[in-house]
Parts: C-alpha cells; structure tokens; sequence
C-alpha cells in the first residue's frame, strides 16, 4: 500500500453581485467569490490536494476555464468527479484537511456543514475531511476583504 500526501491553494476576488459559496455551503454576505463556476475556492483547493496527491495534475486541466460547460459550474459536482476518478485509479481518501482564509463572514457556523457537504461528495465519513477558517488581522488581500484564499492537503492509500 503506497501514501500520497497533496496540497491544494487557490484565491479568488470578493466582488458584489455574486453569492459566496464555500464547501458547497451558501453563505450569506453582501460580497461573493468572482469567478468562472461557482468560484467555490475551497472546493477548488481540495480538488487540487486530491489531485496532486493522485499525481493527477490540477482542476484547470480537468475543468479548463475556458470550456464553456464548466460555466457556472457546481464545484461540488466536480469534487463529486475527482472522487470518482481517484477510485478508478485504486485510490482511497485518508483525509483532508483545509483552512479558508477570510475576514469576514464568520464562518465558524457553517464549517460542519461544509465537511459534510465535501464528505459526502467524497462518498467519505465526515470525520475524514475537516475544516477550519482563519482572518489575517487585517493584512493582505484577505485582510482588505479583496479575496479570499484555501490551502488544502489531503492523504490518499492505494497501489498507485
Ligand atoms: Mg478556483
């Protein structure tokens, strides 16, 4: 049996007019995250920790931006995919851990909706995917409420 940890990041803009969604959770704010799918930035970051570990490359070459079907796409739906295709290639998901970095909202209320939400995808036991949300007190783009950022690792088992 063969481990394989991955990392993930990804960053998006904070503008109006969009809803935030995050770990397949909508959450209420006045701003929400730009971008091509349903710019889900910590879904994104977990794809690529699961990816990368599975030596699988990234979502941007699984789901390119430019591919009109990925428009608006539910990132759920995509995890839901990645999952799918790491079993096919014998992989087994250890765990993943992740932090979003965010001002504001608080989002402590919603993290165990959001494990839920990425396990179930996964197919996997919510105690296998944690969450976790930290500020940075105000400093960089985070900080300024310009964006917000996901980092991700993942450990995977199997014979690859
Ligand atoms: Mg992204």
């Amino acid at each position: 049996m063969n481990l394989r940890v991955g990392i993930g990041y990804d960053v998006h803009q904070l503008i109006s007019g969009r809803p935030l969604v995050l770990g397949g959770v909508t959450i209420p704010h006045r701003l929400g995250l730009s971008g091509h799918s349903d710019a889900d930035v910590l879904v994104h970051a977990v794809m690529d920790a699961l990816l990368g570990a599975a030596g699988l490359g990234d979502i941007g070459r699984l789901f390119p931006d430019t591919d009109p079907r990925y428009r608006g796409a539910n990132s759920l739906e995509l995890l839901r995919r990645v999952g799918c295709l790491l079993a096919e290639r014998g992989w087994r998901v250890i765990n993943v851990d992740a932090v979003v970095v965010a001002e504001e909202p608080r989002l402590a209320p919603y993290l165990p909706l959001m494990r839920e939400c990425m396990a179930r995808a996964l197919g996997l036991d919510e105690g296998r995917v944690h969450v976790k949300a930290t500020t940075t007190e105000g400093l960089g783009f985070a900080g300024q409420r310009k964006g917000m950022a996901a980092y991700a690792t993942c450990l995977l088992a199997g014979h690859g």
